[in-house]
């Protein structure tokens, strides 16, 4: 176990970890590397970004152009792909020799898992999932931002005497980065001694799931299917809708228990974030727990049979009505005028 994590008063520098998965940056990173920026500018630190991989640093370009002013490079093969023991040491060993006072990851699998270690490692507290972060400049401390029980309260987390402040966010609760690509940085390579037994987990293979081209945080226009959606037949209908649409395809909780959709399309507070364009709820009560992953979408579209289903409040467009004949017809209508 390592002694207690640095004071406070010693630590300084806002950190981002660069999540990439197959030498492709995770969105979430670089929405994380404009709220560092963000912090760092208010903290009058530097901000710096640290990538793990095995051959990941012509990605740092990308991550200094989004608000990064040094890029901690750490490359070895045994970074290739994730390991937890091992991500969190490197991690670990870099934070207790370089001090920051935040440290920003991606609340996606990997980070939600890595996190956790790494907070135990380093004998710090962790902000998990948060929504948006306020700074305390009194206290210079993070203030994470996450809902409970329901959208509707929102509770405050701090971290107050021990260091780094270790911070989930969500992918797409933040805007996105505004990208400068004439913006310099520095690139510092970190040599990372690593043995094999150091890693407890072996990855044997991997697949990818059935409906990761249904990339869903990332579509710009989703259909969701809920509990209005009530069989296989019900959810062909939708499904036809978001073909017409080149839609992502998501649902709510119960439509997921109810094993109509996987659970990686499920949306809301214990599932995804999304923030599309073009958002069309279908048979979706809106829940407080399924709004809090919906509500920042552009234009939001409802289809329900009860005039006073909760999701109408949040809608640009409702449509009353029974979603068996609503949703063909639209479908239909689309088609026509997209010509699919
Ligand atoms: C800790 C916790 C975490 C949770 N996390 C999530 C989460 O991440 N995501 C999530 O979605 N939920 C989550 N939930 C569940 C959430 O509270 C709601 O129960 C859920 O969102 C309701 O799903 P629904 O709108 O599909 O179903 P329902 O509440 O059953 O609503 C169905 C809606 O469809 C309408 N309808 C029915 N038939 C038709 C029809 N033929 N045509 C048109 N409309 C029709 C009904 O009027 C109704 O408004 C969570 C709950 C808890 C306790």
């Amino acid at each position: 176990m390592r002694p207690a994590g640095p004071a406070a008063v010693s630590s300084k520098g806002v950190w981002v970890f660069a999540e990439q998965r197959n030498g492709v940056l995770k969105s979430v990173s670089l929405e994380l590397a404009g709220l560092g920026r963000r912090l760092a500018d208010q903290l009058g630190v530097p901000l710096t970004a640290v990538l793990l991989g095995e051959v990941v640093e012509e990605l740092a370009s990308e991550i200094i152009s989004c608000g990064a002013d040094r890029v901690l490079v750490a490359e070895h093969p045994l970074l290739k792909e994730y390991q937890p023991e091992v991500y969190a040491k490197v991690l670990a060993d870099l934070v207790v020799s370089q001090r920051p006072e935040i440290l920003l990851i991606g609340s996606t699998s990997l980070g939600r898992d890595f996190a956790p270690r790494l907070a135990i490692h380093l004998r710090t507290g962790l902000m998990a999932d948060c929504m948006d972060i306020q700074i305390d400049h009194a206290q210079r401390t993070v203030i994470g931002i996450k809902p409970v029980a329901s959208s509707d309260l929102l509770a405050s987390i701090v971290c107050p005497r021990h260091r780094p402040q270790i911070v989930t966010v969500r992918p797409r609760v933040l805007p996105p980065p505004v990208q400068d690509l004439s913006r310099k940085g520095e690139v510092e390579r970190i040599t990372v001694e690593l043995q094999m037994s150091e890693a407890r987990t072996r990855l044997l293979t991997s697949f990818k799931e059935a409906s990761a081209s249904n990339n869903l945080e990332e579509a710009t226009v989703v259909v969701a299917a809920g509990q209005g959606v009530a069989c296989r037949e019900d959810l062909a209908l939708v499904e036809e809708l978001a073909g017409s649409l080149g839609a992502a395809l998501g649902g709510t909780r119960p439509v997921v228990d109810a094993g109509l959709l996987p659970e990686s399309v499920q949306i809301g507070q214990s599932g995804k974030t999304v923030r599309p364009r073009l958002y069309i709820a279908c048979g979706v009560h809106g829940a407080a727990f399924h709004v809090v992953g919906m509500r920042d979408s552009d234009i939001i579209v409802a289809i329900n049979d009860d005039p006073h289903a909760p999701i109408f409040q949040v809608a640009t467009l409702g449509i009353v009505g029974d979603l068996r004949e609503v949703v063909p017809l639209l479908t239909e209508k689309l088609k026509e005028v997209l010509g699919r």
